[in-house]
């Protein structure tokens, strides 16, 4: 099998736009993908974000949409062929970029609808006409219903990040979805794993579909360990140390409303020995591009930033995402926790929930359709007695096993020692991290794969079942 573009006969515009990209060689997920969707095959596809997998979709989609191209004014002369869907509005907007930068030397055109927005522009381009309609299932459904988007010529429908859709209580829109579509059509699910769920909705909407793997799905499984925990403003900082410390994380992004309590939240954990740095609105482009390649680099463990300040940040997998603050639209709380968990790495999101977040918690229990526990953080006795600050990074605790003074029984000598189990990332676990793509070795297996782990449980079963949210806001 090969691995270059050019032995797949691309139509030239398609050809050129693909060299124009840099890529040398095809991704793993593209090399299986692109050749089956150009003989016109449904695709059941494992794969996630940071494989390749949109170019495996949109390249071989385009060409065969090549045969409808033309360059006439008339929207009637570019009704929507191909409906590509996803979760959140920050996916919709990528792989939209990524279209038309494909699609760039063609007169196909395309376009990307999602919720959070006015929906005049978006109707406007819809009324023009779009071969290429990427969207989010909800502002999809509010644009068929204003009649803006007419799907009955639809050839080609991609599901992707299916599961992801499924975990936010998408599976109603994506019926009523499917059900204006036409019955003759290509479809193409693409998932990190093929849960029970996802083989339902599979063999539901799906006609003979060849399964591409590119790991096997126990090994390409995204992990998200979600955990709420009850905090009071006061102790947020003090809570967000203590889980940093006792879970060994090397690196995290904090998320925080507002961009005062950015800065301010960064300044007090650098003041704490932690390697942080934040990101808000207010950086000047250059200021954003270096925090980003100090994170990227390692040389920095803790990332406060804004849903704004993060939105299209091109890094993709870090091992936890703190939500200090709750966020103020439950969609960001998907964004948010997408950050961890990706290409087979189990990740780790905390939440800090503190009594004021009651109408906050109410709207994300109603996007993620269940009812969310919330836990209590025991604190660890407050010191400094006995308590060592390295003078670098973070706090450890007297009579941790390995520390020599269990030997002695003494009191703890002030004074700077070695640290241990809090290290500096010095090579991200995912290769995307460090992108662009390296052309994978020949015979080596993709780094994406080898850093696999194994499945874990989803959403629902990684919240652990200790206080209800109801039971809390209750509480004095
Ligand atoms: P995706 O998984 O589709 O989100 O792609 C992740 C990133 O990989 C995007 O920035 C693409 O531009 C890039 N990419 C996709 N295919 C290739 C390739 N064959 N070679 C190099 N980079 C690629």
């Amino acid at each position: 099998m090969t691995s270059s573009f050019s032995n797949l006969s691309l139509a030239e515009p398609l050809a050129r736009a693909v060299a124009e990209m840099g890529y040398e060689s095809m991704t793993p997920i593209q090399a299986q993908a692109i050749p089956v969707v150009l003989t016109g095959k449904d695709v059941m596809g494992a794969a996630q974000t940071g494989t390749g997998k949109t170019a495996a979709f949109s390249l071989p989609l385009l060409q065969r949409l090549l045969k409808h191209e033309n360059a006439s004014t008339s929207p009637a002369r570019h009704p929507v062929r191909a409906l590509v869907l996803l979760p959140t509005r920050e996916l919709a907007d990528q792989v939209a970029q990524q279209v038309k930068l494909y699609a760039k030397y063609t007169n196909l055109r395309s376009a990307v609808v999602f919720g959070g927005m006015d929906m005049k522009p978006q109707t406007l381009e819809l009324k023009k006409g779009v071969e290429v309609l990427v969207a989010t299932p909800g502002r999809l459904l509010d644009h068929i219903e204003a009649k803006n988007a007419v799907l009955n010529q639809v050839e080609y429908v991609v599901l992707d990040e299916a599961d992801r859709m499924l975990d936010i209580g998408f599976l109603p829109d994506l019926q009523r979805i499917l059900s204006y579509l036409p019955k003759e059509r290509t479809t193409l699910l693409f998932s990190a794993t093929f849960s029970p769920e996802i083989k339902r909705l599979a063999n539901s909407y799906l006609k003979d579909p060849i399964t591409i793997e590119v790991a096997r799905p126990n090994e390409t499984a995204s992990t998200v360990e979600q955990r709420f925990y009850s905090v009071g403003d006061d102790d947020k900082r003090r809570a967000l140390k203590q889980i940093v410390r006792q879970r060994g994380i090397t690196q995290a992004f904090v998320f925080v409303n507002s961009k005062l309590g950015c800065a301010r939240l960064a300044r007090s954990l650098e003041r704490d020995g932690l390697k942080t740095t934040a990101l808000h609105g207010d950086k000047s482009q250059d200021e954003r591009l270096k925090a980003l390649a100090a994170f990227k680099a390692g040389e920095v463990d803790l990332l406060v930033a804004t849903d704004v300040a993060a939105r299209g940040l091109d890094i993709k997998d870090v091992p936890a995402v703190f939500n200090f603050d709750v966020p103020f639209n439950a969609e960001d709380y998907v964004h948010r926790i997408g950050r961890t968990g990706r290409a087979g790495a189990s990740g780790l999101a905390v939440t800090f929930v503190s009594n004021s977040d009651g109408r906050l918690m109410a709207d994300l229990e109603k996007l993620l359709k269940k009812k969310v526990e919330v836990e209590a953080v025991e604190y660890e006795e407050d010191r400094p007695r006995g308590r060592i600050n390295d003078g670098r990074r973070h706090w450890r605790e007297e009579g941790e096993v390995g520390d020599p003074r269990d030997a002695l029984d003494a009191p703890a000598p002030r004074q700077p020692r070695p640290q241990r189990e809090y290290r500096p990332a010095a090579a991200p676990r995912d290769p995307f991290f460090d992108q662009p793509y390296q052309p994978p070795a020949t015979d080596a297996a993709p780094a994406w794969e080898a850093a696999a782990k194994p499945a874990g449980t989803r959403i629902s079963a990684n919240i652990k079942p200790k206080r209800k949210v109801a039971a809390l806001f209750k509480a004095d």
